[in-house]
């Protein structure tokens, strides 16, 4: 209740609302596009430097290659998002730690890949900083896009060991959190589930809605696995611990169970669904078992849930980085689309 904040947090409430409204980040999608949201600005190419991190730093554009070539949607449907700004990004972080990301060093540390504290600040902002800018933009816009046409996938974005106060774990932004409080504030919407899926606990957003009711948080995550936050693990609302080697049908039973118990236990009016893919087996970071089929069930089970229930649902596609990353959610997505969960057809009404 805003009424019982001190007039203190009354003042920051008012200042984050007005930093919101004055966003540029939502603006009108023609009817003609389809929700599915991606901008070339998102890859990360960095005088090779892209190879010495154990992952597909191109992954987000590949995803859009394959979904093309597949026929699910054409190039001119995808949504091209704006980049978050210094002022939108104020929204959930402090002028702090905004200040500390001009510390290379830090950049290095929090995205775990230390070449990058050799680079000058003006380097690493434009080809590192500024790709994840871009996927921030994404992950917010999604949630209008979602409220409008009941879904939206942002093909980045998922950033979710990033806290208000602090990076991790390759996560510089708190996507996550800024969609919610635009959400919060330009959708009217007040209760939101998040349902993180990556093999990673999400102790980003854990953080930043620890105590808030207006959201409830289901992670079902590898507990033998990084960040081990034990502090921000007991703001989850339903924890629901896979451990290593755990199989596809140990997986998809665990996941059936957890979201029965989300249907009783809250009724959101936006679902924000972190999709890792890590959780792939052979994944290195991830250490469970899940078959590519596996993770395309997954997330039909999701939006499944979603749509039965008429919930907008937006979709990142968080970590899983191995070069297969990017075909099994392409191939994921056109599943979705194969099974009647999302529409990627432009009607003839709305050409
Ligand atoms: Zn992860």
């Amino acid at each position: 209740m805003s009424s019982s904040l001190s007039p203190n947090a009354n003042d920051e409430e008012n200042v984050r609302r007005n930093r919101i409204l004055s966003s540029k980040l939502y603006f009108e999608v023609p009817s003609s596009m389809v929700p599915v949201i991606y901008s070339s600005l998102y890859d990360i190419s960095f005088l090779g430097i892209e190879k010495l991190h154990p992952f597909d730093s191109k992954k987000w554009g590949r995803v859009c290659q394959f979904l093309i070539a597949a026929g699910v949607l054409r190039k001119d449907q995808i949504i091209e998002p704006l980049e978050a700004k210094k002022n939108d990004l104020l929204v959930v972080h402090p002028e702090s730690y905004l200040n500390s990301l001009k510390n290379s060093s830090n950049v290095a540390r929090i995205i775990e890949v230390p070449p990058v504290a050799l680079f000058p600040h003006c380097v690493v902002k434009e080809k590192v900083q500024r790709p994840f800018r871009n996927q921030v933009g994404g992950s917010i816009l999604a949630g209008k896009v979602a409220k409008e046409r009941g879904w939206a996938i942002n093909v980045g974005g998922g950033f979710h060991h990033c806290s208000a106060e602090q990076g991790g774990g390759f996560c510089v932004y708190a996507d996550i959190s800024l969609c919610i409080h635009y959400a919060f504030v330009q959708l009217n919407i007040s209760r939101v589930m998040i349902i993180d899926l990556d093999a990673h606990q999400g102790n980003g957003h854990e953080t930043d809605f620890a105590h808030d009711r207006r959201v409830y948080i289901l992670d079902m995550f590898n507990p033998g696995i990084y960040p081990f936050d034990y502090e921000a693990r007991r703001c989850i609302d339903q924890k629901v611990e896979v451990v290593s080697g755990t199989t596809t049908s140990e997986y998809l039973k665990k996941l059936d169970e957890a979201l029965e118990v989300a249907a009783t236990s809250y009724d959101p009016e936006l679902i924000v669904y972190n999709a890792g893919t890590d959780i792939l087996d052979g994944d290195p970071l991830g250490l469970l078992k899940i078959s590519a089929e596996g993770i395309a069930k997954r997330d039909e089970k999701v939006f499944r849930f979603a749509r039965a229930r008429n919930i907008p649902i937006v979709m990142l596609t968080s970590g899983g980085y191995m070069k297969s990353s990017a075909k099994v959610i392409a191939d994921s997505i056109k599943n979705l689309s194969t099974q009647r969960l999302i529409d990627t057809e432009s009607s003839p009404d709305r050409m």
